[in-house]
């Protein structure tokens, strides 16, 4: 029967509960148990779809589809078990789910409240799709004392009751702050926010407080005194060079003990060298590579969270840190471009959505195939790369994409239908934003010989999609006439889903996201080719 482990962030937002729920899984997966993670989202977006990437970062596209929280990008990460649409759900989910059945009439007259119907959904949906897991992590959003978590909280409290303390554990996420005029961490953040904890009746077994240096004996005593929880389970989550190092230091500071001695169980010690590895690589490169991330949303990593996270994947593979260069596309369309990208030995243009930048863009990959630049475009990246040799190779100058409004060649444009497993999707333009892009696995065919099938090693790839645009299949001829070569297609032979340019030493674009499945111990191997050739270049230079 699956154990259930509920993290609670308190004091501030951005502690990395996430993090901590993915580096714990990990942990507990070397120690032989089979682990799931998942989050609980209070805001009223039904999914994170919708969202602007500034208000929210990063919109994490699993398998099956789902638009989800970055957060499953870190489980992902950490632990290589496939989120899937059960893994994520917002306040707004919940409350259409029961709004639905009420006018179905499926609660027989009754009066709907927060407690027991919407309580009762999020319950259901914490312990739903379980199947042979050890340990499901859960990870409740936000931070306690927020108004829109209570029916979550609420929900875990009454799920600690029903699963007893044999089937649930509660490890609360917090901030010991430095004072520097008093020269002291300071546990009264954290003493108020587990009273609000324990105010809405969960008492946790396991503190881990976040802190930029050591613990104090006496604060560890103090916190373990005022929160009414043992010494050892006051757990220090110190700042770390490498978020790969996290599992290692949960271990060191015997966090997976407490979760083992919590449940009463026993397991074989941990093997960690995995993360060892990975921490070695980052931590001491031998060379170091600069690349250009060429996109919208450069003010606010979150917004390219995997991205990067796949780039340094790339130069773990490569022994090499990656250093990135988040540049704003309409830069260049005031400025030459030259004067930010000489220096760079490779320049990505990450997905992206709407006009603004665009021309930016399309002058950043002119500027990669000129100048023999690695060049990786991904979704958007690669519609503008299909723009570019349009224009400027195949001598279309009207070409350009149907998101912008009406032009002349549309090289890009709206797909209506498409098929996955046998089974036709359809979408049309007048079809609401939400969940209604191409989303989730598609298998691709990659043409033998090709540039792209040496770099997987395979003919048959399934990547993960999030778009509504595809370019046009219709233009084929015309751009392998200009060298650009459509070398991976849906297996029906009808999307383009991968091109490249074999007359340039690394010019790829590739319809889908490959950047959500790179994990640190397996980096993705498109990341590990580009940023090969960005090694390359960087020699030539
Ligand atoms: N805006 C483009 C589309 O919808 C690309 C999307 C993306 O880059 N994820 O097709």
């Amino acid at each position: 029967m699956a154990r259930f482990i509920f993290f609670t962030g308190g004091v501030v937002s951005s502690l990395g509960k996430g993090l901590a729920s993915a580096a714990l899984g990990s942990v507990l997966q070397t120690r032989g148990f089979k682990v799931r993670l998942r989050k609980l989202d209070p805001y009223i977006n039904v999914d994170p779809g919708t969202m602007s990437p500034y208000q929210h970062g990063e919109v994490y596209v699993t398998d099956d589809g789902a638009e989800t929280d970055l957060d499953l990008g870190h489980y992902e990460r950490f632990t290589a078990v496939s989120s899937r649409q059960s893994d994520n759900v917002t306040t707004g989910r919940i409350y259409s789910d029961v709004i639905a059945r009420e006018r179905r009439g499926d609660y027989l007259g009754a009066t709907i409240q927060v407690i027991p119907h919407i309580t009762d959904a999020i319950k259901e949906f914490a312990l739903g799709d379980v199947t042979d897991e050890d340990f499901i992590l859960c990870e409740v959003g936000g931070t306690i004392g927020d108004i829109e978590s209570l029916p979550f909280i609420e929900a875990i409290r009454q799920l600690g009751n029903e699963l007893g303390r044999g089937g649930a554990m509660f490890i609360h996420v917090t901030l010991l702050p430095y004072i520097p005029a008093a020269g002291e961490l300071k546990t009264k953040p954290t003493q108020h926010s587990v009273k609000e904890l324990q105010g809405a009746g969960i008492q946790p077994d396991v503190l881990l407080c976040r802190a930029d240096r050591e613990i104090p004996e006496a604060e560890r005593r103090k916190i373990a005194l005022f929160c009414n929880v043992r010494r050892d389970a006051v757990i220090p989550a110190l700042d770390v060079d490498s978020i790969y190092r996290v599992p290692i230091t949960y271990h060191e500071e015997g966090l997976d003990k407490q979760v083992l001695d919590h449940f009463g169980l026993e397991a074989p010690s941990p093997d960690l060298s995995r993360w060892e590895k990975v921490v070695e690589r980052v931590t001491k490169p031998e060379g170091e590579v600069t690349i250009a991330i060429v996109g919208k949303y450069t003010g606010l990593q979150d917004a390219y969270k995997s991205l990067g996270e796949a780039l340094t994947h790339g130069g773990i593979a490569n022994n090499v840190k990656v250093n990135l260069d988040w540049i704003d596309s309409e830069v260049f369309e005031r400025e030459d471009a030259v004067d930010y990208l000489e220096k760079v030995n490779g320049i990505l243009v990450p997905g992206g959505f709407g006009e603004r930048g665009a021309e930016g863009k399309i002058s950043a990959v002119k500027f990669a195939r000129e100048r023999n630049v690695p060049y990786f475009g991904i979704c958007f990246g690669m519609q503008m790369a299909v723009v570019e040799t349009a224009r400027h190779l195949a001598g279309i100058a009207g070409a350009g994409s149907t998101e912008f409004g009406p032009c002349d060649d549309e090289l890009v444009g709206l797909m209506t239908e498409w098929e996955r497993d046998g089974v036709v999707e359809k979408r049309s333009v007048d079809t609401d934003m939400g969940g209604t892009m191409r989303l989730g696995a598609f298998e691709a065919h990659l043409a033998p010989e090709s540039k792209i099938s040496e770099v997987y090693g395979t003919d048959v790839i399934s990547e993960r999609h999030r778009h509504r645009y595809e370019v046009n299949p219709t233009f084929e001829a015309a751009l392998t006439d200009a060298g650009m070569v459509i070398s991976g297609k849906s297996p029906d032979g009808v999307l383009p889903e991968v091109v490249e340019i074999p007359d340039h030493p690394w010019f790829i674009g590739v319809q889908f996201h490959p950047e959500l499945k790179s994990r640190p111990f397996d980096p993705h191997p498109l990341f590990s080719s580009f940023i090969a050739a960005a090694v390359d270049k960087a020699r030539l230079v």
